[in-house]
């Protein structure tokens, strides 16, 4: 196996097919393309796709919500009845192989192989509560992942950063309380969902174990990077996380169609360099990074590249020297 397993299969393209929606069948294209463009489909180990199974989702989410969505999406429902979700006749099939996929990921880095693996899913899942969906999220991928690699391969501790210009509020929730995952959040604020303020730490034993930086309009480089470097680094030397998982949205990249803040793709390799600088610390270089939000293609396209590239650099200078965006 080569040392960067890529996870993904077009039929994440189904779920809101048709639609005039942001969060659009075009997105797995522009990923897609990216990573051919920039040379990189030829250096990752593809993933075998498959669904995740209910007992998986019930790591995260309630058996009542699982079965409303299941109802709402087989009844032809245009969203959830849980909130703000839009959906389509396909998106449970889709919504379970997006988090099956990042399970094989998680399977990927932890025995097959693979040093770390970037996962080109959608629905997105960070909005997605243990009760609801929420934003453009059914189930919450990157945490049943997280859990699914606790209980399955026996980890203790899982550090999860999320980027993405929105705030994983569903992946707050899910661990708010839970002293084994570490949730690090920099989104844009004010800004969907609302939640995110830097108090918001955790509650009883997980507490500290939630990190949040709300940054206004405008913010990049300087404070999300300054926030890694700043305060991650030092936190992670008490909490020594045995994998790192990342949320990568690249709504946070400029001109993004739903956020205003101003990474650029150079950003996105150094973001992804402090975080596995982090990994290669603490958790044998284990990364699995699961796509989220991003909805200019170009931008998704080329930022996308540039964090997988650096992903597959880990051990291929030669791929460094031919790939480095500018
Ligand atoms: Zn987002």
């Amino acid at each position: 196996m080569k040392p960067t397993a890529l996870f993904a299969d077009a039929r994440c393209r189904e779920h809101l097919a048709g639609l005039a929606h942001p969060e659009r069948p075009e997105r797995f294209d522009a990923v897609m393309e990216g990573l051919q463009t920039a040379g990189l489909l030829e250096h990752l180990t593809r993933l075998e796709p498959r669904q995740a199974t209910i007992d998986e989702l019930l790591l995260c989410h309630t058996r009542e919500y699982l079965l409303t969505a299941q109802h709402d999406i087989n009844a032809g429902y245009a969203s959830l009845t849980t909130g703000d979700t839009d959906i389509t006749r396909n998106s449970w099939d889709v919504a379970l192989l997006a988090a099956g996929g990042v399970l094989n990921a998680v399977d990927a880095v932890l025995t097959g192989g693979a040093r770390n693996a970037f996962c080109a899913v959608r629905p997105p899942g960070h909005h997605a509560t243990p009760k609801r969906g929420m934003g453009f999220c059914i189930v919450n991928n990157i945490a049943i992942a997280a859990r699914y690699a606790q209980r399955k391969h026996g980890l203790e501790r899982v550090l999860i950063v999320d980027w993405d210009v929105h705030h994983g509020n569903g992946t707050q929730d899910i661990f708010y309380s839970d002293p084994s995952v570490f949730f690090f959040s920099t989104h844009q604020w004010p800004l969907y969902p609302g939640t995110g303020r830097a108090d918001e730490t955790g509650v009883g034993p997980g507490k500290g174990c939630t990190m949040n930086f709300p940054f206004p309009a405008g913010s990049g480089r300087k404070e999300i990077l300054g926030a890694i470097e700043g305060s991650l680094v030092s936190a992670m030397a008490r909490f020594r996380p045995d994998l790192v998982m990342i949320s990568a949205g690249f709504d946070s990249r400029i001109d993004d169609l739903l956020g205003q803040f101003t990474l650029t793709d150079r950003d996105f390799v150094d973001l992804t360099s402090a975080v596995m600088a982090i990994a290669e610390e603490y958790a044998h270089s284990r990364v699995v990074s699961v796509l989220e939000g991003g909805y200019n293609l170009n931008g998704l396209a080329s930022a996308a590249a540039a964090h997988v590239g650096r992903l597959a650099r880990a051990e291929s200078a030669e791929l460094s020297a031919q790939n480095a965006p500018a």
